[in-house]
């Protein structure tokens, strides 16, 4: 890996320092006024610089769904968003529930180069809810794996949540759940209210997804272990997480930046585009859901970058695919909702984008603050100019429901350990 000798000068870091950084080869090396003796120096008057976005919650498709997503084109959208490293899910086929498949994807994302690609394992073998997957061998194989989740489904089964929540105590592992109980939600199509009704569209009730949150949480103060919710997208869920924690129970949860902005009034056009999983919430939820980011119950932002081919969504509503790309339009999003708003500062902003899902994940060179001595992992953001979204991107799929609107806060570089993946919102080759 080429390594580079660069200043980002007149930069504003999240506590609003004005300064220099200076990077040689993997570290930020110097922190400062002078600006002297660097091969590249970056102009970053007007940039906000962070540390290195981290998402807990990515799907990049290989192997076995290539037409969609691969390693390669997942990881430039993640980069061109702002992150340094991205934790894909498991539900590739075959499945991440064995240390072949994690070894794999995580060799993939190391000759991409683009981002740190941290792979999820299974919890249960083939998503099947049944039987608990190798998750001791994951853990101990070179991918590291310390997030296990059978996202797409749910570990419905009590006894068999019980006791992965215990196998993964022994090293420290964590449970990602996407909480869905299958049987409130069979058929479910979009959020249970008088829209679905109107719209003729199965109801997908708040209360499948509180309930096994409840019972989860529950679980995991029993066992004396660690959980982390999925996309949490209901007020409901937000009540039983703050009621954990102030429990002292040990549990985490993510929200998505499309759970931040978009409703289900969208779901009126019957455009596939806005079905997603867990679906559109009402205006009250998305409200409760911000007021959690600021107030610390909810702990990070996950994209759930769920890309899909064409096919997939260009069809009924009943057919289409669930889920929509959103690695590109994080960093706005969160911006639009939570900062703009005056709802949450930077520093929080970083905490919520970096710092803290590296911490769940147990990352040690990711989510670093910048300072002396840190992976050079970087990313310095426009917060001034807007940009219209358009279907370019780096993804493979254009299942983006923010096609056309106009979004404030523009990626203008990122770092990603001493190497620029992104230079003036361009990505970059890496010459290797
Ligand atoms: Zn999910």
């Amino acid at each position: 890996m080429s390594t580079t000798s660069t200043l980002f000068s007149n930069v504003e870091l999240a506590n609003g320092t004005k300064t220099n950084i200076g990077v040689t080869g993997e570290k930020i090396t110097y922190i400062g006024s002078d600006t002297s003796g660097y091969k590249s120096i970056i102009d970053c008057t007007g940039l906000i610089a962070l540390a290195g976005f981290v998402d807990l919650h990515t799907h990049l498709r290989e192997p076995g769904f290539e037409q969609s997503e691969t390693i390669l084109t997942g990881s430039k959208a993640a980069a061109m968003g702002g992150f340094t490293c991205v934790h894909p899910m498991a539900n590739t086929n075959p499945v991440a529930d064995n240390s072949a498949v994690v070894e794999q994807v995580h060799a993939l994302g190391l000759s991409a180069g683009f981002v740190q690609v941290q792979p999820i394992g299974a919890v249960t073998a083939k998503l099947e809810g049944k039987n608990l997957a190798d998750l001791g061998k994951m853990n101990a194989s070179s991918a590291n794996v310390t997030v296990f989740s059978d996202d797409g489904k749910c570990v419905s089964d009590s006894l068999v949540m019980r006791r992965a929540l215990e196998y993964v105590k022994a090293f420290g592992g964590v449970i990602a759940q996407h909480a869905q109980d299958p049987l409130l939600t069979v058929n479910a199509q979009m959020n249970e209210s008088a829209l679905s009704l109107k719209l003729g569209l199965t109801g997908w009730p708040s209360v499948a997804e509180e309930a096994i949150i409840a019972r989860d949480v529950l679980l995991t103060e029993e066992v004396g272990s660690r959980l982390h919710i999925c996309h949490v997208s209901t007020k409901g869920s937000v009540d039983v997480i703050r009621w954990a924690k102030s429990r002292g129970i040990n549990v985490t949860a993510e929200v998505t930046p499309h759970h931040l902005i978009l409703t289900e009034d969208l779901v009126a056009s019957y455009n596939p585009l806005y079905k997603v999983n867990p679906p559109l919430r009402s205006k009250e939820d998305v409200k409760a859901l911000r007021q959690a980011v600021a107030d610390g119950t909810i702990d990070i932002i996950a994209t759930d970058h769920a890309p899909h081919t064409a096919d997939s969504k260009d069809c009924e509503w009943g057919e289409a695919a669930f889920g929509m790309v959103g690695l590109e339009t994080a960093a706005a999003i969160v911006k639009t909702t939570l900062v703009d708003t005056g709802l949450i500062d930077w520093q929080r902003f970083e905490e919520v984008m970096s710092l803290n899902p590296s911490k769940i994940s147990g990352l040690s060179d990711q989510g670093q603050s910048l300072e002396v001595g840190s992976f050079a992992n970087i990313v310095l953001l426009d917060p001034s100019t807007s940009y219209e979204v358009s279907a370019v991107s780096q993804s493979k799929s254009t299942n983006n429901p923010y096609l056309g609107m106009t979004l404030s806060g523009t990626v203008r570089h990122t770092m990603f350990k001493g190497v620029l993946t992104v230079k003036d919102s361009s990505i970059q080759e890496l010459g290797k």
